[in-house]
């Protein structure tokens, strides 16, 4: 039976970055959530750290580690601060992933060593107005347009919800797009969806304004319009055609990595309400001495240890190169919906401090309910299940 007790190498890691959020991001989360504000200092010190570039080679100005390391990273940081662990989660998993996996070494080399080291960011314009579970819906569309003896694809099309895609040190989006269409065997019209890299500055491409969200306010996220961008043939990523399933691979290992998330978010509840009920009195004593609180934070924790549980077996199979799929959204579930009911729990903990945005707990249930919606609702993570069990 294998354990999950870590090595010391990802320990060090772990309390590294426990740190790191404890001393540097959380003095500065209240901040940047009350005022919608990336945070661009926080950045820039993950940036130098190498969280950015965790689990991509050397040669690319990474660390050399892997898609657990990450995650762990992820799960310290979402304790203390959403906002900042999605940042480095969509930096990593939709923004320079896809570059890795699908790239060619031209484009590797060219855009990785910026997006490691957090000098620029990337996205991945996936969703659209009408093409969100059902991302096959896709309208955006790329065609082919010959300029001299070169071609350019020639994009337009709407994005919606884009994470990373507007801010100062923003210099990259991929996008999915219908580049033709096929007819099947039995006469019905089958879509070819490819990715293309689209740098920002790409005239024809906006970053529209920001939305006002519930929660998760430091992170940066717009829709996107393309009118007529023009960028070279040599900007699709990967194989013409594949653009979809690739896309679904990078979906497959980023549920793992907002299941690491959302357990910190899960856990940072639980840790907050034990200090709390050991403080906080009523009736003469400790509210941590009534059973109905200690029951409360006693499931918490339990829901917590599950998350974390799920995603260290998801996480362990992607590693040994065995199939994960079904356990990644395992785990992206119980961690997603760990995270809300913890958030809602330690809110009650709190009772009318748990009700004022200042508190971090407050922060949590705001940003917490994304988790059930963000790479995959609830929903499609069962049907992925169910469709495993063969239903
Ligand atoms: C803050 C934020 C950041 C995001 N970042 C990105 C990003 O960087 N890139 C990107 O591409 N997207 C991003 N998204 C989009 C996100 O992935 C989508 O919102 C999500 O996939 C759901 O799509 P939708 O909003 O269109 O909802 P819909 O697909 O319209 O779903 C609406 C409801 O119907 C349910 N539903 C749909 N189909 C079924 C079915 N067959 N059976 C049962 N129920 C079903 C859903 O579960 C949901 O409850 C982000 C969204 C937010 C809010």
């Amino acid at each position: 039976m294998a354990s999950f007790e870590l090595t010391e190498e990802y320990q060090d890691l772990s309390d590294s970055v426990r740190e790191f959020a404890d001393e540097v991001v959380a003095p500065v989360s209240t901040k940047h959530d009350e005022e919608h504000s990336f945070p661009y200092e926080v950045v820039k010190q993950m940036g130098e750290m190498g969280l950015f570039g965790l689990p991509f080679p050397e040669e690319f100005g990474g660390m050399g580690g892997d898609y657990f390391a990450l995650a762990l990273a992820l799960e310290q940081l979402g304790r203390v601060d959403q906002s900042v662990a999605i940042t480095l989660e969509a930096g990593v998993s939709l923004g320079a992933m896809p570059v890795y996996r699908f790239g060619t070494q031209a484009q590797k080399e060219h855009w990785l060593p910026q997006l490691t080291s957090a000098e620029a960011l990337a996205g991945f314009g996936l969703t659209e107005p009408e093409a969100g579970s059902d991302a096959g819906g896709t309208k955006t569309n790329a065609r082919l347009e010959d300029v001299g003896d070169a071609k350019n694809w020639v994009i337009n099309g709407n994005k919606e919800f884009i994470t990373n895609s507007g801010t100062d040190i923003t210099r990259l989006v991929t996008v999915t797009a219908v580049t033709g269409q096929h007819e099947r065997h039995d006469g019905s019209i089958k879509k070819e969806i490819s990715t293309i890299l689209v740098p920002t500055d790409t005239p024809g491409f906006t970053a529209e304004k920001a939305y006002n969200k519930v929660g998760w306010n430091a992170s940066d996220t717009h829709p996107l319009t393309l009118k007529n961008v023009r960028v070279p043939e040599e900007n699709l990523l990967g194989v013409r055609g594949r653009g979809y399933a690739n896309f679904l691979s990078i979906l497959d290992e980023g549920r793992i990595a907002i299941a690491a998330l959302a357990t910190g978010a899960a856990q940072g509840c639980v840790d907050l309400s034990v200090k709390y009920a050991k403080e906080r009195m009523a009736f003469g004593q400790n509210i941590g001495k009534y059973q109905a609180i200690q029951f409360k934070i006693a499931r918490m924790q339990a829901r917590a240890h599950t998350a974390r549980l799920a995603y260290y077996d998801a996480a362990a199979r992607m590693l040994a190169g065995k199939p994960f799929k079904t356990e990644a959204a395992i785990a992206k579930m119980v961690a997603g919906e760990a995270a809300m009911d913890n958030a809602r729990d330690a809110t009650q903990v709190f009772g009318g401090y748990g009700f004022i945005n200042e508190f971090t707990v407050a922060r949590h249930y705001r940003d917490s309910k994304i988790l059930e919606v963000g790479e995959g609702t609830t929903e499609v993570q069962l049907m992925l299940i169910a469709r495993e069990l063969g239903l």
